[in-house]
């Protein structure tokens, strides 16, 4: 039986300083990525071990909105730098295939986007029509197919969140905010579809997932067990949770410690 784990990865395996939590020694932890030569996400080595056991008897699927050039910076997470043969990055958009992004899948999402009017074109005159004001510190845009605003978090007006949702979801936009990221995302472009696929591909019969954010919550919908960590923005929405979904009791690192350890636990379970 072939069992599929897909995990987000940034604050559900892999934390930054910033996110990590502060209950965590130096020797625990193990840099998974370096960027401009400085080390800039970690796992304990905890984690690691039980990733690195896990991917033997579990089919590994990373399912990140980082884009290709982001995703392939986080060595750490694969035993000898070996990559899976699939990884889904830039939110489902795009889906490798032994480090080739699949054609035929991001082609046919790029047509779904233009026939939606779910393009960056489109989307750029509302967001400066909404997102004047002095607490956006930079847009950016993710090889062509969605947007990030870096906000600074103390002026941005949480309260409005809300409403800016309802206004962007009206053209076909999904808001998803993590850290300092604003994220704006086609409503065509999901993790659970990219997974889907891979799932049919690989032949697996149980999916495991897990993940932080509101851009996990369809991939964990879609799974046949969630796990949302507790600290992240899924959890601290009015979201409805389905019931094969768990909350993990801990925060920070420790949540990716957690993780790890259940699907181990349930990957025992079904094999
Ligand atoms: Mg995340």
């Amino acid at each position: 039986m072939t069992i599929l784990f897909a995990s987000d990865l940034d604050q559900t395996l892999i934390y930054s300083r910033r996110s990590m939590g502060l209950d965590v020694s130096e020797a625990e932890l193990r840099e998974v990525e370096r960027f401009e030569g400085n080390p800039q996400s970690f796992m304990t080595e905890k984690s690691q071990q039980a990733l690195w056991e896990l991917s033997e008897s579990a089919f590994f699927l990373p399912v990140t909105t980082r884009t290709q050039a982001q995703y392939e910076r986080v060595t750490g997470i694969f035993k000898d730098g070996d990559a899976p043969r699939f990884a889904v990055v830039s939110n489902g958009a795009v889906i490798l295939e032994n480090g080739q992004p699949i054609k035929e899948w991001s082609e046919k999402l790029r047509q779904q986007c233009t026939s939606d009017k779910t393009v960056i074109e489109e989307l750029m005159p509302k967001i400066e029509q909404h997102f004047s004001e002095d607490w956006v510190l930079r847009v950016r845009q993710a090889d062509n197919w969605f947007v990030y605003l870096i906000v600074d978090r103390e002026r941005f007006p949480e309260e409005k969140l809300g409403e800016f949702t309802k206004i962007f979801r009206e053209i076909g936009w999904d808001m998803s905010l993590q850290g300092r990221k604003l994220y704006f995302m086609p409503v065509s472009i999901t993790k659970a579809g990219a997974m889907e696929y891979v799932k049919e591909r690989v032949n697996a019969s149980f999916v495991a997932a897990a993940g932080d954010s509101l851009l996990d919550h369809c991939l964990l919908e879609s799974a046949d067990l969630g796990l949302f960590a507790a600290h992240g923005e899924a959890v601290k929405s009015s979201i409805a949770i389905s019931s094969h979904i768990e909350v993990t009791r801990q925060s920070g690192i420790r949540a990716g410690e957690e993780i790890l350890e259940r699907i181990a636990k349930v990957v025992l379970q079904y094999k």
